[in-house]
């Protein structure tokens, strides 16, 4: 047996805390017969150096102290394999984020990367060749969330010729983007945009559609992940409905109007919004007399087509992925508990921005006219605050939501064009403008639009003699400043959908405190998960505005589209085995693996064993834990591997 050592320096982030030369002492072990440093092993000159020396000193084995493996694992199991050698001969023991990085006293760091160095020596001696075989893919990607991210990646995914299924939890597709009148910094009516991509979307030949769903549960692995969809119920027959809305007008029973943020009413029956896509009505039970009462029946009665079943029931299928498209979009942050000084939502004239952009839109409760919700007259002076519940230590939402700056200006510069006498201030805290064309965008509401800016937090609203008295301070001129508003518009901060989390524990995919999606590297992978298959796109993963969400989907589209377009995946031999003529039957690792990867079979004596199916393996070693008789092993991590890891530390 021949070992290698490869010391990385990584320039100054391994050497100025690790004496690097000193790790590569490991270099005396017994086996060792090549040890070296190299300023950057991961560049090109540096993987030569390591495939040079396998070759002139016939090294079989070899160990490189580097970085995390998840940024360059693939990178030395290319390298050694081009040298001859099996890709899982080599092992890399982390003295990066484990030494240096975490470490800032040399001693300290450069004993505990000698210490790797030399368990990682131990280990790979034990190390057996590893063979990846290959598995057929499912051509079929699973879309979750129709917001315009959603939307996007379908299309470029069915434009490639791959079949898609779309999952909306909605009544019609369209996410946030369907409530925006006009878009910044272009003043682009949204709907005129969108709607053609909604319509496309439902037309395309490739776009399996499905509003009024949900993700169940989801089984399976990269390239063949089984996904159970619930279609709700919603005593509509989809199939019959054409959209004509008698229902809606005739229906008794009246419902809090959701398209439109909550401002205005609708009924228990109703066709979400005029451009929805599929332009289908939607029951809704918690409302409906014929539910609560037990008696009504009029949609039933009035409606020509026969589409309304109120027998109508959940209805579960099971379908095949072979990736996954994430785009689960946002909600504006629900602010009324903790902004009780801004009347925590008992004064009807403080309103989100979600909402005005309904009040502005002309599809909107008002048909387009803006009014106080409380009396229905036109305001004069409108006040719009920023960041609430952004960048906000005391209510624990630290982050910012990228876009309210560029909304806000926007609105103001509606309001001019809505009611020319009106009079908009925008109290912010820094404008942050940073996209194409934003800048001057901000400043055209100031400059044009006459909206006046004033540098600071809002302390309090309240009512006074039928209007809003809104208090706060300009910290420019450091004044106390009071305004009398007509209307108070507050730019919510973005929060993640209701449910991210639960949707992200049934894809097995992480996320933050904030139930935002997690991407595998903010850098080198910003639409993959830490779950290979599975994308993210939009503003599912963090606050984002259209042309980052689009982008965005886009690149979890050319993903997909690269990983199927193969046709079969290579599988990762690192799985678990179970030794079966020692296997008991107990059955404690099927009960633990979260993969569902062990099945039950006969052995030749009659009794039950369990095997790991290779191809839903993650190589978790879950099982292994858990197995009494301590018959499951994982390739590449086996016991005696890491008992001799273990020893050499205890040497
Ligand atoms: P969303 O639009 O939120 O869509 C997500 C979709 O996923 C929704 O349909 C939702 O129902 C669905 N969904 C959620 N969870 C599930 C689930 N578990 N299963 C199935 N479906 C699910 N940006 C601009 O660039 N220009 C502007 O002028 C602009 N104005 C704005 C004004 C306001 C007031 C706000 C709040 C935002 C504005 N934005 C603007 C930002 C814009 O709304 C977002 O960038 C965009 O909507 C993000 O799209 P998305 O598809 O990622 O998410
Ligand atoms: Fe409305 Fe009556 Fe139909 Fe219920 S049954 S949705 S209350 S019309």
């Amino acid at each position: 047996m021949r070992i290698g050592v490869f010391v990385c320096q990584c320039g100054t982030n391994i050497a100025a805390t690790v004496d690097t030369e000193k790790a590569a002492a490991a270099g005396s072990l017994r086996d060792v017969h090549h040890a070296e440093t190299i300023q950057y092993t991961c560049s090109d000159p540096g993987q030569r150096a390591i495939i040079d020396a396998i070759r002139e000193k016939e090294l079989t084995r070899v160990v490189i102290a580097a970085c995390s493996p998840r940024m360059h694992e693939t990178t030395f199991r290319r390298a050694v394999t081009r040298a001859g050698l099996n890709p899982f001969m080599m092992d890399m023991v982390n003295i990066r984020e484990h030494c240096s990085w975490v470490h800032s006293d040399v001693d300290t760091a450069t004993g505990k990367a000698i210490d790797l160095t030399s368990m990682g020596v131990a280990r790979v001696r034990k190390q057996a060749s590893l063979f990846s075989s290959k598995v057929p893919v499912t051509n079929r990607v699973l879309v979750i969330g129709g917001g315009v991210a959603g939307i996007q990646a379908a299309l470029d995914i069915a434009d490639a010729g791959l079949p898609v299924t779309m999952v909306e939890r909605g009544p019609s597709i369209g996410g946030n983007m369907a409530r925006l009148d006009k878009t910044f910094p272009t003043l682009d009516c949204s709907s005129c945009i969108l709607t053609p991509r909604m319509v496309e979307a439902n037309q395309h030949e490739q776009i399996d559609l499905m509003v009024n769903s949900e993700v169940d549960t989801v089984r399976g692995h990269v390239g063949n992940f089984e996904v159970d969809i619930r279609k709700k119920a919603t005593c509509v027959i989809e199939e019959k409905c054409t959209g004509c809305m008698i229902c809606q007008e005739k229906c008794p029973s009246r419902a809090p109007d959701e398209f439109n943020a909550g401002v205005g009413e609708s009924k228990a029956i109703s066709v979400p919004f005029p451009q929805a896509v599929p332009l289908v009505a939607n029951l809704r039970k918690e409302h409906c007399r014929q539910f609560i009462r037990g008696k009504c029946g009029v949609c039933k009665k009035v409606c020509k087509s026969g589409a309304i079943d109120y027998e109508q029931e959940d209805e579960v299928t099971t379908e095949r992925f072979g990736a996954i498209v994430v785009a689960t979009g946002y909600e504006p942050y629900d602010w009324r508990e903790a902004y009780p000084d801004y009347g925590g939502g008992q004064y009807p004239d403080v309103i989100t921005s979600l909402q005005y952009e309904r009040l502005l839109s002309a599809s909107g409760p008002t048909g387009g006219h803006v009014r106080r919700p409380s009396d229905g007259e036109e305001p004069r002076q409108v006040v719009f605050i920023s960041c609430v519940g952004s960048r906000d230590e005391s209510v624990g939402r630290p982050f910012c939501c990228s876009v309210g700056c560029m909304y806000i200006a926007k609105q103001a510069i509606l309001t001019k064009e809505h009611i020319p006498e009106s009079q908009s201030y925008v109290f912010y805290i820094d404008i942050r403008a940073g996209g194409k064309g934003y800048e001057e965008f901000t400043r055209r509401a100031q400059k044009e639009y006459g909206a006046v800016y004033l540098r600071g937090r809002v302390g309090k609203i309240y009512p006074s003699k039928g209007k809003l008295m809104v208090m706060g301070t300009d910290t420019l001129s450091g004044e106390q400043v009071e305004i009398e508003a007509d209307l108070v518009v507050l730019a919510a901060g973005f929060a993640a959908a209701e449910g991210a989390g639960e949707l992200a524990r049934k894809l097995n995919i992480s996320y933050d405190q904030y139930e935002f999606l997690s991407e595998s590297h903010p850098k080198l992978r910003p639409v993959e998960t830490n779950t290979g298959g599975i994308f993210l796109a939009g503003a599912c993963q963090g606050p984002k505005d259209i042309p980052g969400s689009v982008a965005q989907a886009s690149a979890a589209a050319a993903k997909a589209i690269g990983l199927l377009s193969k046709g079969e995946l290579e599988t990762s031999p690192m799985v678990a085995a179970v030794n079966q003529t020692r296997c008991t039957g107990c059955f404690k690792c099927r009960d633990v693996c979260p993969y569902n990867a062990i099945e039950a079979v006969e052995a030749r004596d009659g009794h039950q064993t369990a095997r790991v199916v290779d191809s839903l393996c993650h190589g978790c070693g879950v099982c292994n834990v858990a197995c009494p008789p301590a018959v499951i092993s994982l390739k590449g991590y086996t016991d005696n591997q890491l008992i001799a890891e273990t020893l050499e530390l205890l040497r």
